[in-house]
C-alpha cells in the first residue's frame, strides 16, 4: 500500500501534542496509510530535532487532567525528521514529492507577518529577503516547494494552517497570495487556485514548554529514556473545514470535527479561550504569580474573566449553536489545571497581536449594541499596565513579542500622557481610537487595574 505524506512545517511542543496525535491515534486503529514529515523554517529546535531522529521520531506525549491523572503514549506518527539546513532543501524536496498530499504549520501567530488589515507587514526583514528568493517565512518556503510542484507535475495539494490565527486558512491565502503578486509570480498564483486549498482550522489543547523534570517521569511511569517528550492537557479539540484538495486522512475516525464552517468555533475560541488567556496571564504577572493556575485560582483574576467573558462576550457571539456559558466554564476549569505548570510567561506573549485580534472586535460589537465594554476594557488596561512594569524593566521576565516597537513603546510611557497615546492606536483598537469616550473608558479601567494590583 502507498503511505501519503502529510508534511508539518514548524516542529514545535504544540504540532507533537495536537496534529501528531491523531495521525499516532490513526496508526494505532491500524490505519497505516498516513505519517508525517517534519521540519523547522528556523534554526531554532535542532536539539529536539537531533534527539528525534536518534529515537525514530518516536517520543512520549504526557496528558495531564485537571484532577492529575496522567496518562503517557508514544506517538508514532512522526516517521521523517527533516534536518534543518540554510537552503532548506530537504523541506522544500519532501514538500515537492507527489506523495506529499497535506502540508500543515504551526509557524505561531507572528509568523504570517500580517498587520491588522491583513496585509503583509512588507518593511520585515524577512519577508523582505524572501520576497528576493529567500526562505525565512512560510510565504517563501511554500512559495518554493509549490514551484517545484509545479515543475514536477507533483499534482494537487492541501495547505493546512493549524496557528491560533482567526480564519487561519484563508488569512494564510491572501497572505500567499500577495506575496506572490509582490513578486511578480503569476503563474503561481494560477497553479494555487486550480491545484490547492487552504482549509480554515480551530486548534485546541494546551501544550506548555516541557517541564524540566518531564523525562524523568516519563522513565518511571514508562521506562522509556525519552530525550524529546511533550505534556498537554487531557483536553484536545480539532475542528476543520472539509475542503481538501486530493485525498486527506480519515480524520473524523479519530474524533476530529469535520464542518462546512469553523467561524463559530474560532469565534468562540479566540474570545472565550485565548483572550481570557492573556488577560489572567497579564493580571497574574502583576501580581506576582508565576503560573496561569495560581493566576486563574486569584478570585479577582477569575472574576475580571469571567465577568469579560459573560457580560460582554457572550450577548457579542449570540446564539451561534455552541453552548457559550458551559464552554466558558469548561475553558476556566482547564485554567486552574496545576499540573500542566503553563506559566504566565508563555501566554502573556504576543499582546500587540492578540489585542485587536482577539479583544477589540467585542468592544466595537458592545458599543454597535449600544452597551459600554466595561469587563472588556479591562484586558487592554491590563495590557497597559503589564507594558508600563516592561517599560520601567519592572516584569519578572522577558517578554516576548513577535511586533513589539520597543522605541515606540518606550516613547509612549515618557510622552505627558501615554494613556491617550496607548488608547489612540489604531492598530490596537481599531475605530475606537478616535472615539473620546473610549479614552475615558480605558483610564477608568486603568485605575481599576491599579487598585486589583495594589
Ligand atoms: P514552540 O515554541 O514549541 O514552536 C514554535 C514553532 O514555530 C517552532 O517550530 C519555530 O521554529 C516556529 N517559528 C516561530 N516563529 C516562526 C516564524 N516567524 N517563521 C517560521 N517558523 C517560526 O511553540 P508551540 O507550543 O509549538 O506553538 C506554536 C503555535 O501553535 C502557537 O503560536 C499557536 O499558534 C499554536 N497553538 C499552540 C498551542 C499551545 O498551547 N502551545 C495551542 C493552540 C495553538
Amino acid at each position: 500500500m502507498t503511505t501519503n505524506t502529510w508534511l508539518h512545517i514548524g516542529l514545535g511542543s504544540f504540532h507533537r501534542a495536537h496534529q501528531a496525535w491523531y495521525l499516532h491515534r490513526l496508526i494505532a486503529q491500524g490505519d497505516t496509510r498516513w505519517h508525517i514529515a517534519a521540519g523547522n523554517i528556523r534554526n531554532d529546535a535542532e536539539h529536539v530535532v537531533a534527539a528525534l531522529t536518534a529515537q525514530k521520531g518516536r517520543y512520549v506525549l504526557e496528558t495531564v487532567s485537571p484532577e492529575g491523572e496522567r496518562a503517557y503514549e508514544e506517538i508514532t506518527s512522526i516517521q521523517k525528521l527533516l534536518p534543518w539546513q540554510a537552503d532548506l532543501q530537504p523541506l522544500i524536496s519532501e514538500g515537492a514529492k507527489p506523495e506529499t498530499k497535506v502540508i500543515a504549520f504551526t509557524v505561531t501567530e507572528g509568523g504570517y507577518y500580517l498587520n491588522t488589515s491583513h496585509r503583509l507587514e512588507v518593511a520585515n526583514g524577512d519577508l523582505d529577503c524572501d520576497l528576493k528568493g529567500g526562505n525565512k517565512t512560510i510565504y517563501g518556503v511554500i512559495t518554493h516547494i509549490l514551484e517545484q510542484r509545479m515543475a514536477n507535475g507533483a499534482g494537487p495539494l492541501t495547505l493546512l494552517n493549524c496557528d491560533n490565527v482567526r480564519h487561519n486558512g484563508e488569512r494564510f491565502h491572501d497572505g500567499l497570495v500577495e506575496f506572490l503578486e509582490l513578486s511578480g509570480k503569476q503563474p503561481v498564483i494560477a497553479w494555487l487556485a486550480a491545484n490547492a486549498t487552504c482549509p480554515n482550522t480551530m486548534v485546541d489543547r494546551i501544550t506548555p514548554r516541557p517541564a524540566a523534570d518531564l523525562p524523568a517521569r516519563i522513565k518511571a511511569q514508562t521506562g522509556i529514556d525519552d530525550k524529546a517528550p511533550v505534556m498537554g492537557e487531557t483536553f484536545i479539540q480539532w475542528v476543520v473545514e472539509d475542503t481538501f484538495r486530493d485525498v486527506r486522512p480519515d480524520l473524523e475516525a479519530v474524533g476530529v470535527e469535520m464542518v462546512e464552517s469553523v467561524i463559530p468555533y474560532e469565534e468562540a475560541k479566540i474570545r472565550i479561550l485565548n483572550a481570557s488567556h492573556s488577560c489572567i496571564a497579564w493580571a497574574g504577572t502583576l501580581m506576582g504569580r508565576t503560573f496561569i493556575h495560581e493566576s486563574t485560582l486569584t478570585d479577582a483574576i477569575y472574576a475580571v474573566a469571567d465577568r469579560y467573558v459573560t457580560e460582554d462576550v457572550i450577548p457579542s457571539l449570540g446564539d451561534n449553536g455552541i453552548d457559550l456559558p458551559t464552554y466558558r466554564d469548561v475553558v476556566l476549569k482547564r485554567f486552574t489545571n496545576p499540573y500542566i505548570e503553563d506559566t504566565n510567561q508563555r501566554v502573556a506573549a504576543d499582546g500587540f497581536s492578540k489585542i485587536p485580534a482577539m479583544m477589540t472586535p467585542t468592544m466595537i460589537e458592545c458599543y454597535q449594541r449600544d452597551t459600554v465594554p466595561h469587563a472588556t476594557a479591562m484586558l487592554p488596561a491590563l495590557f497597559f499596565v503589564f507594558m508600563e512594569q516592561w517599560h520601567k524593566g519592572q516584569l519578572p521576565y522577558e517578554y516576548q513579542d513577535g511586533i513589539l516597537d520597543a522605541n515606540a513603546v518606550h516613547a509612549m510611557f515618557n510622552a505627558e500622557d501615554p494613556v491617550a497615546l496607548y488608547a489612540g492606536d489604531k492598530a490596537l483598537f481599531g475605530e475606537l481610537a478616535q472615539r473620546e469616550d473610549f479614552t475615558a473608558l480605558l483610564r477608568e479601567k486603568i485605575q481599576a487595574v491599579y487598585s486589583l494590583i495594589r
